[in-house]
C-alpha cells in the first residue's frame, strides 16, 4: 500500500544499527551522546529519542531550551545537554532539569543569577579550539575559573570545525591540541581531573584516538558519515516520498510553472507532486538541478519549485496518478546524492523537512 500523501518514514531499525556502527569505532566505556536538535534532523526528536533512551543513550543534546522542554513534557529522563542556551532560560533549563553550556561571561552571569540555582546543579563548560563559533577561549581560563566561584561543571567540550574534511586534517589535529592544553590547563588550576568530549560524528569516523569520556554523534545516528566510504556502514533513518497528483501532457512552446520557469521544445508528460519548497524542498532544487526516482527511474524537476507542488518531467516513465514518488531514501537515493546536485549537504534538506509532512515509523 502506497501512502497517498507525501511521507517522512523513520526507519528505527537504521538507527540502532547506525548507533551500533558509530559505538564499533570507540571505546566501551566512552560515553555517547545523540544529537537530537532541530527535530532530530528533520525527523522526530520525541520517537528518535525515546528509542534512543531504550538503547540507553548516556546523554542527550539540543541546540536550544525550547527543545529541550519539549522531550522533558514528552517523558524522556536521560541528561539532556543544551547546546546554545540564552540569557533569559535558566529559569527554564533548571525547572526542566537541563544541562547548560556556558560558553561565555555573559551567559554564566546569567546562570549564576537565575534564583533557582542550586549548589550541585550540572553543567558544562565550551571552549573555542579554532571554530570561532562559541566558547571560552584559552586566554580566558584564568578569569573563568574566578568567575565560577564554587560552581563545579561536570564536563569541558570544544567543537570541531572540519572533521569531514581530510585535507583540514593538520587544522583538525591543532584543535585537539588544542583542547587537551586547555583541558590540563583547567583542571590543573582546578585541582581535579574533569571529564571531557570533542568529536562530533566526522571526528568520531576520523579521529576516534580524541574520543576522551564521551563523542557526540548527530548525522551518523540519521545514517551519513560525510564520506561514502561509509555508506555500507551507515543506513539512512529518514526517507521522503510522495505520490503523483496530477498527470499533464504539454505540448511544445507551452510553458510549466510560475513565471514559465520551463519552456517546453518538445511536447512531454509532466507529473505534479504534493511537496513545495514550504515542506523542505528548496527552490534550488528545481529548474533541472535535482530529480526523484519514479517507479525505479530518474525524473527531473522542471521550472520553479512552488509552495506546495512541484512537476517533474516524466516523458520516458510509465507511471499513473497515485504512483509513488522517491525524493530520497536508504535503498535508491541518499539524501546526500540528491542535495549534491544542488550544491548543498545532507544537513540542510533533513532539518529544513516541513512539520506538516506526515511522519510514520518503520521498525
Ligand atoms: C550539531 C552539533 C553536533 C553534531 O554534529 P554531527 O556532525 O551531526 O555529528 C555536535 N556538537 C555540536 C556542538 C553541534 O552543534
Amino acid at each position: 500500500m502506497i501512502n497517498q500523501e507525501t511521507v517522512v518514514e523513520i526507519n528505527l531499525s537504521n538507527l540502532k544499527k547506525n548507533l551500533d556502527f558509530l559505538k564499533s569505532k570507540i571505546r566501551k566505556e566512552t560515553l555517547v551522546m545523540a544529537v537530537v536538535k532541530a527535530f532530530a534532523y528533520g525527523s522526530d526528536s520525541t520517537i528518535i529519542s525515546k528509542k534512543l533512551e531504550k538503547e540507553k543513550i548516556d546523554y542527550l543534546a539540543v541546540a536550544y531550551t525550547v527543545e529541550g522542554m519539549e522531550l522533558r513534557d514528552k517523558g524522556i529522563t536521560t541528561p539532556i545537554l543544551v547546546l546554545h542556551p540564552q540569557i533569559n532560560d535558566f529559569d527554564k533549563i533548571i525547572d526542566f532539569e537541563l544541562e547548560p553550556s556556558i560558553y561565555s561571561f555573559r551567559v554564566l552571569k546569567a546562570f549564576m543569577n537565575s534564583k533557582k540555582l542550586t549548589k550541585n546543579y550540572p553543567f558544562q563548560i565550551k571552549f573555542n579550539t579554532g571554530l570561532n563559533r562559541l566558547g571560552f577561549n584559552e586566554n580566558q581560563i584564568d578569569k573563568l575559573i574566578l568567575s565560577l566561584k564554587n560552581l563545579k561543571p561536570n564536563f569541558i567540550f570544544s567543537h570541531l570545525g572540519a572533521s569531514e574534511d581530510v585535507l583540514e586534517k593538520s587544522f583538525t589535529n591543532e584543535q585537539i591540541k588544542k583542547f587537551i592544553f586547555i583541558s590540563s590547563d583547567f583542571e590543573n588550576k582546578i585541582g581535579r581531573k574533569i571529564k571531557k568530549h570533542i568529536l562530533n560524528t566526522s571526528g568520531i569516523l576520523n579521529f576516534s584516538e580524541a574520543q576522551f569520556e564521551m563523542v557526540r554523534t548527530g548525522i551518523g545516528l540519521y545514517g551519513f558519515g560525510n564520506d561514502s566510504k561509509f555508506n555500507d556502514n551507515l543506513k539512512p533513518v529518514i526517507s521522503l516520498k510522495t505520490i503523483i497528483s496530477q498527470i499533464n501532457h504539454i505540448k511544445k512552446g507551452e510553458s510549466v510553472g510560475y513565471n514559465r520557469g520551463f519552456l517546453s521544445k518538445k511536447s512531454i508528460t509532466t507529473a505534479t507532486l504534493p511537496i513545495g519548497h514550504a515542506d523542505g524542498i528548496n527552490r534550488q532544487y528545481g529548474n533541472g538541478k535535482a530529480s526523484v526516482m519514479v517507479n525505479g527511474k530518474s525524473a527531473l524537476i522542471i521550472g520553479n519549485i512552488c509552495m506546495d507542488m512541484m512537476m517533474i518531467d516524466i516523458s520516458n516513465i510509465i507511471c499513473n496518478e497515485g504512483d509513488e514518488v522517491i525524493i530520497f531514501d536508504d535503498k535508491n537515493v541518499s539524501a546526500e546524492e540528491f542535495t549534491e546536485s544542488a550544491g548543498t549537504i545532507s544537513y540542510e534538506i533533513l532539518t529544513a523537512l516541513s512539520k506538516r509532512i506526515k511522519r510514520i515509523v518503520i521498525n
